[in-house]
C-alpha cells in the first residue's frame, strides 16, 4: 500500500505521510518531527494529541456516530450550540453546523438571499467584498472572496461581487494619514459601491476581521469596523463577518470581532472550531435573522448531509471547553506577545523583511525586495515558498503565501501556532523560520 493513487492537493511530487501527532510536533514516516508553526493554515489549535478531545470523540462513538438532521438532533449539537452562544457576539442567536469553513461561508451567502425574499425585499441579492479576501473555494465562497489567482479560471461560473478595497495598512496607508483616517477612507469605500449599485440591490458585505490566507494575518485599523457597521445599518445591509481563519481564539478573544466593538448579523467559523480532530465548521446568525425564516417560509432552505455531525459536535464542544476553561485565551495573547517580540527582535532590521503583524498566535511577516520603497520581489523568484521549503527542511511548518494583490506581489509567511505552546516553543518557531529567511534571502 502506498499513495500511488491518491489525488492530493498538487499533482506529482512526493510529500511526507504523517504517521504521529505530539503536542505541537507532527511526526512523519521517517520519523522526523515538526514543528506545527501554523496549524496547518490555522487549524490545530490544541495541537496533535489533545485527550479530552480524542475522549469526547470516542464517547460518543460509542453512543451513536450519525443520524441525518432531516430526522434526528443530538445531544452534542445541541451543547455545542449553547456553547458558541454563550460566548458570541451580542445579537447572535442561533447556529448552523455544517462541516468546513467554505460550508459555513455558502451557507451565510443563501442565508443572507433567503432572509431579504422572506422580508419581502427580492431584489436584495449582490455582494460586495474585498480584494484582498478568501472565502472558500466552492463557488459561491469563491465568487464573494477578491483572490483573483483562485478565481481566474472558474470566473465564467462565478456571481457577479463587487471588490472594495482591503484595509492593508502597511501597503495602503498614505503619507501624513492618520491610521484612524486611513481606515474611515478605506471603509467609505463600501458607502459608495452601496450607492452605486442602489441600496435595495445589496444584501451582505462580507470581511474577515483580521485578514488570514490573502495576506498573512492582516489586522484593521481602529474605527474600521465601526464605520462598516454604521454604513450597512443605514442602508439595511447584512454584515458578515467571516471568521473561519482568525476566529475561535487565534487573535486572542474567542471572535475576532470582539476586539472590533462591533457585532455581525452572521458570523462564520470553522478551523479551530473542530482544531483538527473533526471536520465541522459553523453559520451563526442574529435572533432577527431566524425570526424571520422562522416565522415565514419556516425553512432554510439549504442543507448538507453531514451537517451537525455528532462526531464532530462532540469534538467541538471538548475544543471549545478546552479553549474557554483552560485559561488557553490567555496563553494566546501571551505567547502572541512573545512571539512578536522576538519576530520584532530578529527581523525587525532584516533588509528583506517589511512588515511585521498580527494579533494574538496569528502573526504574518512580509517579505520585499527593499524595506524602504517596499519594492516586492519578483513573483518568479517564488520566495514564499522557498521560504516554506526550507523551512519544512529545518523542522518547521509555516503558511507561505505568494500571489499578486492588487498587482503588488505578496511574499508573506503566517504563522498560527498551537494555543498550547510555550516559551521555549516560541524561540525554536522563531529560530527555525530564521535559519529558512537565511537560506533564501
Ligand atoms: N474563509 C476563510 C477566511 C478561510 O481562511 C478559509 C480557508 O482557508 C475558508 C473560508 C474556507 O474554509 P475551508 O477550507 O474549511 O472550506
Amino acid at each position: 500500500m502506498g499513495q500511488a493513487h491518491l489525488f492530493g492537493r498538487s499533482t506529482g511530487g512526493d510529500i511526507p505521510v504523517a504517521v504521529g501527532g505530539d503536542g505541537c510536533y507532527i511526526i512523519d514516516s521517517t520519523g522526523k518531527r515538526y514543528f506545527d508553526g501554523s496549524g496547518g493554515a490555522a487549524v490545530s489549535c490544541l495541537g496533535h494529541s489533545d485527550a479530552t478531545v480524542a475522549e469526547a470523540i470516542k464517547g460518543q462513538l460509542d453512543r451513536i456516530a450519525f443520524a441525518h438532521t432531516g430526522f434526528f438532533s443530538s445531544a452534542p449539537a445541541g451543547d455545542l450550540a449553547d456553547l458558541l452562544i454563550a460566548h458570541a457576539p451580542a445579537g447572535i442567536d442561533r447556529v448552523y453546523l455544517v462541516s468546513g469553513g467554505s460550508e459555513a461561508v455558502e451557507a451565510a451567502i443563501k442565508l443572507a438571499r433567503q432572509y431579504f425574499l422572506e422580508k419581502g425585499e427580492p431584489k436584495r441579492s449582490r455582494i460586495i467584498a474585498r480584494r484582498q479576501s478568501y472565502h472558500g473555494n466552492t463557488l459561491g465562497a469563491l465568487a464573494a472572496g477578491g483572490n483573483e489567482w483562485r478565481r481566474a479560471q472558474f470566473a465564467p461560473l462565478l456571481a457577479e461581487t463587487s471588490h472594495i478595497s482591503p484595509v492593508y495598512e502597511y501597503r495602503g496607508r498614505q503619507a501624513g494619514e492618520s491610521a484612524f483616517d486611513y481606515g474611515q477612507r478605506v471603509a467609505n469605500e463600501l458607502e459608495t459601491e452601496i450607492q452605486r449599485l442602489g441600496p435595495e440591490n445589496v444584501m451582505a458585505f462580507i470581511a474577515e476581521p483580521v485578514v488570514g490566507a490573502t495576506a498573512g494575518a492582516v489586522p484593521p485599523v481602529e474605527g474600521y469596523f465601526k464605520r462598516i457597521r454604521e454604513i450597512c445599518d443605514a442602508h439595511g445591509v447584512l454584515l458578515i463577518l467571516d471568521e473561519v481563519m482568525c476566529g475561535m481564539g487565534r487573535t486572542g478573544t474567542l471572535f475576532a470581532c470582539e476586539q472590533e466593538g462591533v457585532s455581525p448579523d452572521i458570523v462564520t467559523i470553522a478551523k479551530g472550531l473542530g482544531a483538527g480532530y473533526q471536520p465541522i465548521g459553523a453559520m451563526l446568525c442574529s435572533a432577527a435573522i431566524y425570526e424571520a425564516i422562522a416565522s415565514g417560509s419556516g425553512f432554510f432552505q439549504h442543507g448538507h448531509t453531514y451537517m451537525g455531525h455528532p462526531l464532530a459536535a462532540a469534538a467541538a464542544c471538548a475544543v471549545l471547553k478546552r479553549i474557554t476553561r483552560d485559561g488557553l485565551l490567555d496563553n494566546v495573547l501571551d505567547k502572541g506577545a512573545k512571539l512578536d517580540a522576538r519576530l520584532n527582535e530578529v527581523f525587525g532590521q532584516h533588509a528583506h523583511v517589511g512588515d511585521i503583524r498580527g494579533r494574538g498566535l496569528f502573526r504574518g511577516v512580509e517579505f520585499v525586495e527593499d524595506r524602504e520603497t517596499k519594492k516586492p520581489f519578483d513573483p518568479k523568484r517564488g520566495v514564499a515558498k522557498a521560504l516554506k521549503k526550507a523551512a519544512f527542511e529545518a523542522g518547521l511548518i509555516c503558511y507561505p503565501m505568494g500571489g499578486t494583490i492588487d498587482g503588488v506581489n505578496g511574499d508573506h509567511v503566517l504563522l498560527a501556532p498551537p494555543f498550547i505552546i510555550d516559551d521555549g516553543q516560541v524561540d525554536e518557531v522563531v529560530d527555525k523560520l530564521s535559519l529558512a529567511v537565511s537560506k533564501v534571502l
